[in-house]
């Protein structure tokens, strides 16, 4: 854990001392602008205080149209689109060299095969362009780091052996992990000095966490689902990832807990929640753990970062919440929700947590991890660079 004393005034100073040095906000780029968490982006980078929208990206059916054309009526949040951008021009994605002179780094939330994301990401960060992506495909890349930023920021430090190995002096790619494990990972870290050995995690999940919306996916009404592809593997080992150690410039997994999900597909428009189930090497009291949620804070608390939320984790003590419409926009949908800590008949404890699967576990995630980049000097203006060599 990053030990950086909370200093008010010495983050602002701080704080100061970037922006005069870049003198103006960093330019950056989506690629999947059109998309479900595309659109998340746009919504949380309107007024950003270190970051600024400069080119949009999506694929060649859009590439050449407006925002607005490319759309095609398909703005999917209730939060309208900023004005300025519906006339902005769509780029083709694959077009790095046009997008390069446009922006110091690019957001990527897109729908492709596992190998055709691998390959743009890979085409952006060898062209000096980092990346912070929502994608699954280089969650497992062993020196690419997978960042909740109030949990395991230490993880940043495998960039330097990913830009040897790419040959880049700025260009990397940094990735989130999956929308389903964020309740209960949040919710777990700080229970990690307990031991835990075992996790049952069910989950029940948004459809907009498949990109959709009740309208272009009728059969969710008033029905559940209950396969999501792939989703139970990543809910089983990405939290061994985010737990894990950094070793020679890699990210190598924790080997405990053992983890079991299930994923299931439930109506509602946003919110992941997760019932947990769990098992201790050393049992705490239920006191211990709610004080240990209460308490607990992670670097973008302490730096301050614009997107951070104020609270991480909220313990609710009515035994009918967290509810996903009620809470999942808790701290502008940045914040944990959890309840109903009780014991359980066959393991220690259990328990519900809430997230909200656009904003913290998609747009909202990347959006700070990328603030937490910019504050640690891993992204910076390219010009700026690029004079000083
Ligand atoms: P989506 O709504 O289906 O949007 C997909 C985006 O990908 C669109 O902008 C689309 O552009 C673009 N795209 C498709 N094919 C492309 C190509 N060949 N080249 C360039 N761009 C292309 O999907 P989403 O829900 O936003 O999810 C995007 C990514 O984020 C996925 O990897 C998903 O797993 C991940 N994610 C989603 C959530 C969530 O809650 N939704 C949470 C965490 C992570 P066009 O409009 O031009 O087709």
């Amino acid at each position: 854990m990053y030990e950086a004393s909370f200093n008010e005034a010495a983050i602002a100073r701080q704080e100061r001392r970037i922006l005069m040095q870049n003198n103006e906000k960093l330019r950056v780029g989506i690629i999947g602008a059109t998309g479900m968490v595309g659109q998340r982006f746009i919504t949380l980078l309107e007024n950003h205080p270190y970051f600024e929208i400069t080119a949009l990206m999506a694929s060649k059916r859009s590439a050449g149209k407006t925002y607005r054309e490319a759309l095609a009526g398909g703005w999917k949040l209730t939060t309208p689109c900023p004005e300025w951008v519906l006339d902005m021009e769509v780029m083709d994605a694959e077009g790095v060299s046009g997008v390069a002179p446009l922006v110091d780094f690019v957001f990527c939330a897109v729908n492709m095969p596992k190998a055709d994301v691998l390959a743009l990401e890979e085409l952006y960060a060898k062209a000096e362009i980092p990346v912070v992506s929502n994608n699954s495909a280089n969650r497992w890349t062993p020196d690419v780091p997978m960042v909740i930023p109030e949990i395991n920021r230490e993880h940043l430090s495998v960039i330097e052996a990913q830009r040897a190995r790419l040959g880049t002096k700025r260009g990397f790619i940094a990735v989130k992990p999956n929308c389903s494990i964020q309740s209960y990972v949040g919710a777990l870290t700080p229970l990690r000095k307990y031991g835990i050995k075992e996790i049952v995690a069910t989950t029940y999940q948004a459809i907009s966490g498949a990109g959709k919306t009740f309208a272009e996916w009728p059969e969710m009404i008033d029905n559940v689902i209950p396969f999501i592809g792939g989703e139970e593997e990543k809910s089983e080992r990405e939290p061994l990832r985010v737990w894990g150690d950094v070793v020679g410039g890699e990210i190598v997994p924790a080997k405990e807990p053992v983890i079991t999900t299930q994923c299931l597909r439930v109506p509602e428009t946003d919110g992941h929640m997760a019932a947990v189930n769990e098992r201790f090497e050393n049992k705490p009291e239920k006191e211990e753990i709610i004080k240990a949620w209460k308490e607990y804070k992670g670097v973008p608390q302490e730096l301050m970062l614009p997107s951070a939320p104020e609270q991480f984790l909220t313990y609710f003590e009515e035994e009918n919440r967290p509810q996903t419409k009620c809470d999942r926009d808790l701290f502008g949908g940045m914040g944990v929700s959890i309840g109903r800590l009780r014991p359980d008949t066959v393991y220690d404890y259990k328990f519900v947590a809430l997230s909200h699967n656009t904003v913290r576990g998609a747009a909202g995630g990347a959006v700070l991890i990328a603030e937490l980049l910019y504050r640690e000097g891993y992204i910076t203006k390219a010009q700026i660079e690029k004079l000083s060599n």
